[in-house]
């Protein structure tokens, strides 16, 4: 699928829930607006958007949140969407702190990758910017998904809490296969409140650290991380530096928030309701608290997707060249990050 720029749109990331079992200072320390159920799409929704978007040529699916494993079924859910014929890869973000008690889960469903969010390796710091004391059981998920889960990332906040919180958590590359990867904080919702650091000062220090230090140019994923490999360490080093390092030329991904709006830049509002496509003609139905498709009915699927695929393409065709994160006053999008999925 390209877009209106020429650009290959191969990766879609999907957010599932709004909520969130931690209080992350840039993202949402006070929780949030408390969304029904039923404005929620059900899996069955997910899986019909995700089926029209692997016709379209998405390859690879982020189920993203809030906290994606918070919501019941999320195991469920990355099973559905590893059986949508096209979708060759299917991985998840999460904060980790569920990850130990569905990790067979996840395995069983065919999860290809878990990204693992976290910021700092410091019992007290981890619990004064998530709001939870639970680092060790989040470290005690990732050695496990380390040694089972096909790739393992680190995606640790870029953040100003000095040069030991950044080794420490580049030294996890080294006891451990896993990449980790630093991302430069965006003018999101909260993350306005954070300056966003230049990736290249960290680099120069991890270079006099590493001497042997060296650009990776081996293929890690689908996104836009620049990775160096340190010599003995298992894993590699990543930045992910959207305003330093502004990336949105070789933009491959739309994301799908879990009240169906499908977005095509972060920087701004824009985008298009599927929710209302999939829901048009239909009265809401409701299983355990959530909006389904009235009992053994469902809707006419080739006409359905039809409807889908004309939103998908008129959305693409409006896909944005680039971000204005540098332009504070043009961003439009109010949003938090939680309800964008990152
Ligand atoms: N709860 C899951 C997690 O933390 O991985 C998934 C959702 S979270 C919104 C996805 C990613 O977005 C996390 O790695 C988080 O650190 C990152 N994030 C949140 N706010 C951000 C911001 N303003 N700029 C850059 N990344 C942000
Ligand atoms: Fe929750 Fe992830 Fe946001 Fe932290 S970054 S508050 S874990 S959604």
């Amino acid at each position: 699928m390209k877009d209106g720029f020429g650009r290959t749109i191969d990766y879609m990331r999907i957010s599932i829930t709004d909520r969130c079992n931690l209080r992350c200072r840039y993202c949402m320390p006070y929780g949030i607006e408390p969304v029904a159920m039923q404005e929620i799409l059900c899996f069955e929704e997910i899986e019909a958007a995700a089926r029209c978007a692997a016709s379209l040529g998405i390859r690879h699916l982020k189920v993203t949140g809030g906290e994606p494993l918070v919501r019941r079924g999320c195991c469920r859910l990355v099973k559905m969407l590893k059986q949508v014929p096209g979708i060759e890869k299917v991985t998840l973000t999460t904060n980790g702190v569920l990850l130990e008690e569905y990790l067979e889960q996840l395995l069983d469903a065919g999860i290809d990758g878990i990204n693992v969010s976290l910021d700092t390796m410091d019992p007290k710091r981890y619990k004064d910017l998530t709001g939870r004391d639970c680092l060790a059981s989040v470290l005690r998920a990732l050695e496990l998904a380390a040694a089972g889960v096909p790739s393992v990332k680190v995606n640790a906040v870029s953040l100003d809490l000095g040069e030991e919180n950044w080794t420490d958590l580049v030294k996890l590359a080294e006891r451990l296969p896993v990449d980790v990867r630093f991302i430069e904080i965006m003018p999101i919702g909260y993350g306005k409140e954070f300056p966003a650091l230049d990736h290249r000062e960290l680099l120069d220090k991890l270079k006099m650290l590493y001497p042997g230090l060296r650009e990776d140019r081996s293929q890690h994923g689908f996104g836009p991380a620049v990775y160096y490999k340190i010599p003995g360490f298992r894993g590699s080093i990543g930045f992910i530096s959207a305003i330093h390092g502004k990336f949105c030329s070789s933009c491959n991904r739309v994301r799908l928030t879990s009240q169906g709006y499908l977005k095509t830049c972060l920087c701004y509002e824009d985008g298009t309701d599927l929710r209302a496509v999939l829901r048009e003609g239909w009265n809401t139905g409701e299983k355990e608290g959530h909006y389904c498709w009235p009992e053994g009915l469902r809707p006419d699927d080739a006409e359905l997707q039809g409807r889908l695929r004309k939103a998908f393409e008129e959305a693409l065709r409006k896909k944005p060249a680039a971000h204005c994160f540098e332009e504070p006053e043009k961003i439009t999008e109010a949003g938090n990050m939680a309800s964008i999925g990152g």
